[in-house]
């Protein structure tokens, strides 16, 4: 090391011996992104993980929503910056206009959508991550580790073959579109020949409950709408075998070629989960590429009730699902598990001269991550996953998997039980569909009380549930994966819905 220092140090002295020359002088060569005070940057950082850590702490005390008003919709229709500022400055305005609007989903009372919580070692984790900011397509460095560490855990976790291969990715959405990827490269020619492979129309199966970003991968992936079987469901919301079956058949009648199933481990209106098992007998049967979107539902696995519910997960080819969500890990992380590893990488992997692994060094990593997926440049998200499985372990996942659901059938018999509430839906798992009824009131006249109610307790800050229809009816839906919220919550919930209906009521 010091002789490198020495010899470019002597370069150095030849270089100027001989004078600088004027296009050689480099312009700018002592300014960096670096902070222009470094002692003040580091105050400013206690303070912002003071603050952070205070803000999630008083939580419970702080509406769960503010409305975007238009002083603050203004602070963000301001100049380019030109000239640099003050990151005291920066803060100040991220404290007044940023942070107060912030979308809720921290909250105790959120149970909008499908969403997690985050926690504070992950927020921590996230800074870690970003500190060290290594991009985890190629290379050999600490970042990798941890991800195969986080991996081979997940798939403990959750019951998967440890030969299997996995990738950290941004969410649900792109796990989805990874594993029907991956499916569908499965038809021989298709990578080559793309839509004008032997094998004619592909087609791909799913329910009518599917995520939408199920049918985002089958236009992105150009397999086209027409060509997605949407299948109807049953009372229960799962997908009809038999519809399933013979759809399947007359495709394949009319020279088609259906190439993959995607199952649902809990939808997201409702939570219901698909027979897994059986739609797996199907696919193999058929020989078809079956892939399931457990984004939340996954998890499922730490319960003991559940887990038999989702039994056969482990043996879909890919499996998508959140730690956003039901992991409570902070946003973004999600994960895709294919059980071929080499159909996997055969997928992914694209020749490239300035990507070639090296037998050591730099370039000498035991795993190109690149070749598991879309991205190349890729940041640490494994880290604030792997910090929690540790802070946490697993058992403690599996209390709050099974408090969330004990919370669902909660809110489910407090509905039940109110001559003015009625549940929607059957609560399968995590999810509750409801409303505000009265007999008096037509279904047309109980759709716009209930929008206003689900309107009223998010304006007021009160709850954050978000809405759905069920069979035509406005349904307050509430989804609980959410690690802060308590049985008090949820009386608050029904509480309220009842007072704000009852005003509508009257009216
Ligand atoms: C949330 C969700 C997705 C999409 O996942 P993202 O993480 O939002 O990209 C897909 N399927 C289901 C069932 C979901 O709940």
């Amino acid at each position: 090391m010091e002789k490198v220092l020495e010899r470019a140090d002597t370069a150095g002295k030849k270089a100027n011996e001989k004078g600088s020359m004027e296009n050689t002088d480099i312009k700018y060569d002592n300014e960096s992104l670096d902070p222009v005070n470094w002692e003040e940057m580091k105050e400013l950082g206690h303070k912002m993980v003071d603050d952070m850590i205070d803000y999630l702490k008083d939580l419970k005390n702080q509406p769960v929503w503010r409305a975007p008003g238009e002083e603050m919709k203004n602070s963000f229709k301001r100049p380019l910056p030109v000239e640099p500022g003050d990151p005291q400055e920066i803060y100040k305005e991220f404290l007044k206009y940023v942070l107060p609007y912030n979308k809720g989903n921290v909250h105790p009372r959120f149970w909008g959508w499908v969403e997690g919580n985050g926690t504070v070692l992950g927020m921590l984790a996230d800074m870690l991550a970003s500190g060290m900011n290594p991009n985890l397509g190629v290379a050999d460095h600490g970042a990798i580790y941890v991800e195969m560490q986080v991996i081979t855990w997940l798939k403990e976790m959750l019951g998967f073959e440890p030969s299997a291969s996995g990738l950290i990715v941004s969410g649900g959405s792109a796990a989805n579109l990874i594993g029907i990827a991956v499916g569908r490269n499965g038809i021989e020619d298709i990578k080559t020949a793309g839509s004008n492979s032997k094998s004619k129309t592909p087609v791909i199966y799913c329910s009518s409950e599917t995520h939408m970003s199920v049918q985002k991968a089958v236009e992105v992936l150009g397999i086209g709408t027409d060509n997605m079987r949407i299948i109807s469901v049953d009372n229960n919301f799962k997908i009809n075998l038999d519809e399933l079956r013979e759809k399947i058949k007359e495709d394949k009648e009319k020279g088609f070629t259906p190439f993959c199933i995607v199952g649902n481990v809990g939808t997201v209106n409702t939570g219901a989960i698909d027979p897994i098992e059986e739609l797996y007998k199907i696919s193999r049967e058929e020989n078809l590429w079956l892939h399931l979107d457990a984004a939340f539902g996954a998890f499922t696995a730490l319960h003991d009730e559940y887990k038999d519910k989702i039994k056969g997960m482990q043996l879909a080819d890919s499996v998508a699902f959140d730690l956003h969500k039901w992991m409570y890990v902070n946003y973004e992380a999600g994960c895709v598990i294919v059980r071929d590893e080499a159909r996997h990488k055969k997928s992914f992997e694209v020749p490239a001269s300035y990507l070639v692994k090296m037998d050591r060094g730099l370039a000498g990593a035991p795993i190109t991550y690149s070749n598991y997926g879309l991205q190349l440049s890729r940041g640490f998200r494994s880290l604030k996953v792997w910090m929690s499985l540790k802070e946490h372990g697993r058992d403690k996942y599996a209390r709050m998997i099974s408090k969330n659901i004990s919370q669902a059938r909660y809110l489910e018999s407090l509905v039940k039980e109110n001559q003015k509430l009625e549940v929607l839906a059957p609560v399968e798992m995590n999810i509750v569909a409801f409303r505000y009824t009265d007999k008096s009131k037509t279904d047309a006249e109980l759709n716009e009380i209930n929008k206003e109610i689900l309107i009223t307790l998010q304006t007021e800050g009160i709850a954050s549930p978000t809405n759905t229809v069920i069979k035509g009816k406005f349904a307050i839906r509430v989804s609980v994966t959410n690690h802060r919220s308590t049985k008090e919550d949820f009386d608050t919930l029904v509480k309220e819905t009842i007072r704000i209906g009852e005003n509508l009521s009257l009216k």
